[in-house]
């Protein structure tokens, strides 16, 4: 980074947050692509805006004590990061993952704050979560949980102050638990959160929509090289929410996808992915992805999650965790001949992998703009609460392919306006973060 200013805003950021791996690996990359903005917004500089976007408004970490099935007590850690809430409610999903610490957290709410920005939609950013491993848990397990978890997290949020969603761990069914103890506290029934279920004020397309958006911003993408999703080949990581739509979709736009994985390893069907196997084993089941080369004939399992980028494809879409394709694999990619990789997950791709992409000329949508279908979905979810109104699946799903069309073009704009052309990553951050910061200059400095 050559900028002075941010260079040393960089450094106290790292004195101040230090162990903060993911928190600091995020504001390092925004505040590189950020340097053109710098060169000609001294004024935003001024106004300290760069080095309050760094710090959130308010972090809270909180005891979340709850009764197993044999009677025990466990304690686990809860937090909710409100990073920003200059251009609306803060609003950012909530994971459950014994991964979950404070530097997760923080990287996610940071990087929230510029996607729903690029949304267009008037959110703010924030994330929150626990180091809770709904992974083996009963039910009842799972609903008291998070009947625990919601009640210290009811305290901070609301349909104007903040308005969760879910993440890694967290689906339809922690989202309805959480909502009703939120109901039984506040005796309210108000757009608190979203992902809800459909009879409770949930949105068509909220499951879809990340998996759903990814591909609308891959098919603009792959457009301005005048390329298109018809007879591809597609690698997709990950065996989730995002995974599993994400592929429907490609499919749908006329790909093959051949390859999806979980944390235990991959499957590769050469002759394409059945949806519904998958279905049925991750979304039924609660399965693992292995599963499916058993019931699959001509199907093969490979314990090794991230050789899933060894096989040959033309697009690629990360969409399983953070940092999970590795310059190695970007290599292997590039010499296989990838065309194209747009983010699904969160910050899936190492910061010199992203590096190899953009030097190779291989078209690359960063997670915070290629995935944003999600909660830019959970917006138009808080608008149908608002209204007390509920659209249609296609009404919905027109919207998010506007909305999506609607990020790529900006964030290419952006990056061609600032002497980038072509590199999506300076684009979306410059994009996002000009609306944020223009909002936070006309507040003045209060917090
Ligand atoms: P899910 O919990 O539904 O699925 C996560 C998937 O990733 C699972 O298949 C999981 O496998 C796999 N996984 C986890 N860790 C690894 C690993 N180290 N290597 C390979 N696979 C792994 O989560 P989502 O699909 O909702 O989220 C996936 C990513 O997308 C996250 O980064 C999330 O923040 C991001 N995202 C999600 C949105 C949404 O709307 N759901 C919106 C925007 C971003 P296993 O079962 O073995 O753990």
């Amino acid at each position: 980074m050559k900028h002075a200013y941010l260079t040393d805003l960089v450094k106290s950021v790292e004195r101040r947050n230090p162990h903060e791996d993911e928190f600091l690996q995020a504001v390092r990359e925004v505040m590189e692509s950020l340097e053109p903005v710098a060169e000609r917004r001294p004024d935003l500089i001024e106004a300290g805006v760069f080095d309050r976007i760094v710090e959130p408004e308010r972090a809270i970490s909180f005891r979340v004590s709850w009764v197993n099935d044999s009677g025990k007590v466990e304690v686990n850690r809860g937090y909710r990061v409100q990073f920003n809430s200059a251009i609306g409610p803060y609003k950012g999903g909530l994971r459950l993952h014994p991964s979950v610490n404070l530097s997760i957290i923080k990287f996610l709410g940071f990087e929230q704050i510029l996607k729903n920005s690029l949304t267009t939609l008037p959110m703010g950013g924030a994330k929150g979560g626990s180091d809770f491993d709904p992974k083996g848990k009963s039910d009842g397990e799972v609903m008291r949980f998070c009947q625990s978890f919601m009640t210290e997290l009811e305290k901070h949020i609301g349909q104007f102050t903040d308005v969760p969603a879910g993440d890694i761990g967290v689906g339809g069914r922690e989202i309805g638990y959480m909502y009703g103890q939120y109901k039984r506290i506040r005796n309210e029934t108000a757009g608190v959160l979203t992902g809800k279920g459909l009879p409770f004020g949930g949105s068509l397309v909220r499951t879809e929509a990340t998996g759903y958006g990814l591909c609308y911003f891959t098919r603009e993408m792959l457009a301005s090289r005048g390329l298109s999703f018809k007879d591809k080949t597609v690698v997709i990581s990950g065996s989730g929410n995002v995974a599993i739509y994400a592929a429907e979709k490609a499919a749908q736009l006329g790909a093959k996808v051949v390859a999806l994985s979980d944390s235990g390893g991959y499957i590769h069907d050469p002759a394409g992915i059945k949806l519904d196997v998958v279905k049925q084993i991750k979304e039924l089941e609660r399965g693992r992805i292995a599963e499916y080369s058993k019931r699959v004939a001509g199907s093969s399992y490979h314990k090794n999650c991230s050789g899933i980028w060894t096989v040959k494809c033309d697009i690629a879409l990360p969409s399983a965790t953070q940092n999970e394709l590795d310059l190695e694999s970007a290599k292997i990619l590039v010499k296989n001949g990838v065309a194209a990789v747009a983010e699904g997950a969160n910050m899936p791709t190492c910061p010199e992998a992203v590096a190899w992409f953009l030097d190779h000329q291989v078209l690359f949508g960063p997670a915070k703009a290629a995935n944003a279908g999600g909660v830019a979905t959970s917006g138009l979810e808080m608008s149908q609460n608002s209204l007390r109104l509920s659209w249609t699946f296609a009404e919905v799903d027109e919207r998010l392919d506007e909305i999506m069309t609607g990020i790529y073009h900006a964030a290419s704009k952006a990056a061609a306006e600032y002497g980038k052309a072509g590199n999506l990553v300076t684009g979306a951050n410059i994009a996002g973060f000009l609306k944020v910061a223009e909002a936070m200059k006309a507040q003045g400095i209060a917090y």
